[in-house]
Parts: C-alpha cells; structure tokens; sequence
C-alpha cells in the first residue's frame, strides 16, 4: 500500500530540518552503513501511533543559486505536488513575516490540507505567542519545540487525521511492477518511450494511486509488466524536475510502489557519485534489482568493453553484487529485448519460496564445509533455518547465542544459500535468532 506523504515547508530557519530528523529519528542511520548514501536527507520514513508515512524536508532541495523568494516558491509547489499533508511551519519568536505571508499564499491556493506548526515555543508560558497565527488563515496553529520534542503529538494527531483513505496497491500477484531510477539525463524517458514504441508489446495506460502518476501496462510474452510514474518521466517542466534532490525524491516515491527497481546509467558519462546514492536507497528498500547501462551505442563494443564496465560498475556498487547489468541503447534499442527477460527473472527470485528440508541441507553443509569458529571459548551452534518471508527472500537461523554469529560468518551462510538456490536479481536478509 501507497504511505501517505508529509511535507514539511516554511521559510528558512524556522526549524524544518530540526523537526524533520526528530520526525525521523534513529531510521535515518540505516542508511549511512551503506557507502555513498550521505547524511543529507530530505525524505525518510516516519511512525506515529498506528501510521507509517514518509516525510519531505522540503529546506532540503537547493535550485541553483535563485533568490530566496524563488526557491521558497519552488519548494512549496514539490510539496503541493508531491504531499498528501503539508506542515506549514513558522517561528514562533519572530511573529508573521513578510516571507511566510508569501508561503501561506501559495499553500493557499492548494487544496492540500495544511497544518500549522508554530515552532520554538520551547516553555508553557510562551504558548499564548501562537494566537497572532490565527490570522494566516490555516485554523489552529499549533505550538511546538522542534528542539526539546514538545506538542509534537497534538501537530501529528492532526496530519495522520488528513491522510486519504487508501486502496491496496499491487493487488495482482501475477504482475510485475518496476520502475526506472537514475540521475536526471541518464535516458529514463527514453528508454520508457523506447518500450512503448516496440510493436511487439501492448501498451495502456492506467490512471496511478497520486494526482499526475500514471503507471503504463505492457503486456509481453505472456506476460504483464507495469512501469511505474511514467508521467513523472514524459511529461516534465517544472523548473525543480531537473534538481538532483528532486530527482532522488522521485525515485524513492517509484522504488516504494516497485517489485523490481532499474537503475540507469550512462554508458557516455560514467558513474557518478549521485548514481551510487540513488542506488542505495533501491538497495535499501529490499527491491529486486537490475542494472541497466544505457547508451551503450556510445562506446566502441566488444566483448571486453563490456568486461572492463562491468568491473567497474562491481567496485563502485559493492552491495549490489546481486543485480545482473544489462548493456543496451534506448536509442537504437539495440538489445533492447534482453532487459524484460532480466526484469522477470529478478522479480521471480524477489519472491522465491525455498523449501526447508533443502534449505537446511545447504546450511548444514556449508557449516561442514566451513566449521564455526570458537569466540571467547564458546562456540557458534546452528540449529536449522527456515524463510519467513519473500519480497526479499528472508531467513531466521536458529542459533545457541546469535552474538556469537559474527558478520563475515553470516555473510558467508548468505552465499552459500545464494549460490544454492540462484537468488540473481534480488536481496536476501538473514537474521539470527536465539533457541537453545
Ligand atoms: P530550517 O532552515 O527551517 O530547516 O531550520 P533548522 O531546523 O535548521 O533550524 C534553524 C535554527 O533554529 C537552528 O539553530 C535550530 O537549532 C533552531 N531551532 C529549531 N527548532 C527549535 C526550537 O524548537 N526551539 C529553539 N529555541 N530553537 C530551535
Ligand atoms: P532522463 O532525464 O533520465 O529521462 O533522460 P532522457 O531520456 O531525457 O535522455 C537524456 C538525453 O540522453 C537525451 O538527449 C536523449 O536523447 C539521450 N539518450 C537517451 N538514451 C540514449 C541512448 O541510448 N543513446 C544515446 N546516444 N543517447 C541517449
């Protein structure tokens, strides 16, 4: 199912991104394990009471070196597009200024729901501070201390009661659902036009669960597939479209409603740092993976440039040792025909059931194979494995103590069950637990 999208907007220094990682909390190191995901987020996911949904610092996304009042604009139009509850955040020590007028104007004219958070009200005695906020025309403004965690609870018990009643997405079991990912010019337009154009694929279009996404159904060897917010990738103008934040939080949005994620890269340019980030949130989220690299008329083929890329794309995305790379031209669609092929094999293995009795005899043999060590004079035992979920394959190994089960150990059960069983395309999870 689709989470509900918050976004947080305001003019600077209200306390946005202050509010934003307290929102977020511990969830946003999750990702700083993986090597080149930094730190600066704008879009994470967050809990209150029964709700899971995901948030937008929308101080977060910089165009270019506009002036002020520009940029303000552009972020309150991502979350009037991009949010289903905005948070239209103020500073309760300064009274209304001239820049949070023109904010509200815009939010204005939204129909979005807005809730009003009247920030830095760090003590009781300062709450009759927010009554002047009744005059920006939002209803109740709520008082809240980004810095010290208080009325953050009454500020969210008001947006989770906004968020739109949702439909099960993804209900079809038999279809696939992908979507592509890369930095702006890397040919995801393209290559979507690319798959429209073939003759041998039948295309329509269906209206997606957000205002403006539009998913794009292919039907191709006795198969269904959808692509993803094709909208997102066709039709584009706004001037934010092109920033690489934005580009980041159109991904994510594509990778949640996603069986198998493609990540594009340009054969003609490289890799580059955003390519890595951008795959790592894919990585992530526990998503069949393939790798495409596109524009692969541009360079001179042979069986050894192939090679040499390939070498490459391994050493910069270690974790996605996983995902198969396909070579193709969205342009010439040449080779064209072999990404589907890749897409289905990922999302099968993405939601592989391996039985028990065969996934214990792997276990046990590799543990033959490669006896646990002894840490601190004991010793590691496995009792059995069993899968507890698909979408990723996932593992419980029961164990005497999992402490004892080290990382490189863990990592080398992982492969073995890889190796056995074919899981290309797809991440697996491993957890330890304790039985005696
Ligand atoms: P943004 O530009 O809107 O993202 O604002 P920041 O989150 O970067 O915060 C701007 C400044 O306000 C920082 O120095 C924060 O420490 C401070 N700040 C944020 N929330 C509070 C609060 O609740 N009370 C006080 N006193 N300061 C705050
Ligand atoms: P997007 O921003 O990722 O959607 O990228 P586009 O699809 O808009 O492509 C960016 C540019 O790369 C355009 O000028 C395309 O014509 C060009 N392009 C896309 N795919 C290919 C390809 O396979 N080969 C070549 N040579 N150029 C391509």
């Amino acid at each position: 199912m689709r989470k509900s999208v918050v976004a947080i907007v305001g003019r600077p220094n209200v306390g946005k991104s202050t509010i934003f990682n307290r929102l977020v909390g511990e969830r946003i190191s999750i990702v700083e394990d993986i090597p080149g995901v930094t730190r600066d987020r704008i879009y994470a996911q967050a809990e209150w009471l029964a709700s899971t949904f995901n948030i937008i610092d929308t101080g977060g996304i910089e165009i270019g070196d506009e002036p002020l009042l520009v940029q303000m604009r552009h972020q309150a139009e991502v979350a009037i597009d991009e949010a289903d509850v905005i948070i239209f955040l103020v500073n309760g020590r300064e009274g209304i200024t001239a820049a949070d007028e023109e904010v509200a104007k815009l939010l204005f004219k939204s129909n979005k729901p807005i809730v009003l958070g009247v920030n830095k009200i760090d003590n009781p005695e300062m709450r009759e501070k927010v009554y002047e906020y009744y005059s920006l025309g939002f209803g109740e403004p709520y008082p809240i201390s980004g810095s010290h965690g208080l009325g953050l609870g009454d500020l969210l018990d008001k947006v989770v009661s906004h968020f739109p009643e949702r439909e099960a997405d993804n209900t079809d079991e038999q279809t696939i659902y992908f979507s592509l990912i890369g930095r702006p010019n890397v040919g995801k337009s393209s290559l979507v036009n690319a798959f429209l154009n073939e003759e041998r694929v039948i295309v329509s279009e269906i209206e997606g669960t957000t205002r403006d996404a539009i998913d794009t159904h292919l039907h191709k060897d006795n198969q269904d597939y959808v692509i993803i917010d094709t909208a997102g990738m066709r039709k584009r103008g706004k001037v934010y479209e092109t920033t690489e934040k934005y580009s980041v939080l159109r991904a994510l949005k594509a990778i949640e409603r996603s069986d198998v994620v493609l990540v594009l890269l340009d054969a003609e340019t490289g890799i580059r740092e955003q390519d890595k980030k951008i795959a790592g949130y894919a990585h992530e989220a526990g998503r069949a993976i393939v790798i495409v690299v596109n524009k692969w008329d541009t360079i001179e083929t042979s069986e050894k440039s192939m090679k040499d890329f390939e070498t490459k794309i391994r050493a910069h995305f270690l974790y996605l040792n996983y995902a198969p790379i396909v070579f193709l031209s969205a342009k010439t669609k040449k080779r064209l025909h072999t990404l589907l092929p890749s897409v289905k094999l990922a999302s099968e293995n993405h939601a592989k059931r391996v039985q028990t009795n065969v996934l214990n005899d792997v276990v046990m043999d590799a543990i033959a194979m490669n006896p646990t060590s002894t840490f601190k004079g004991r010793r590691l035992k496995v009792l059995y494995a069993t899968q507890v979920a698909v979408k990723p394959p996932s593992f419980v190994v029961f164990v005497n103590d999992p402490e004892l089960l080290h990382f490189s150990y863990e990592r080398f059960l992982e492969n073995k069950i890889r190796d056995a069983f074919g899981f290309v395309g797809t991440p697996i999870k491993l957890f330890a637990r304790k039985r005696q």
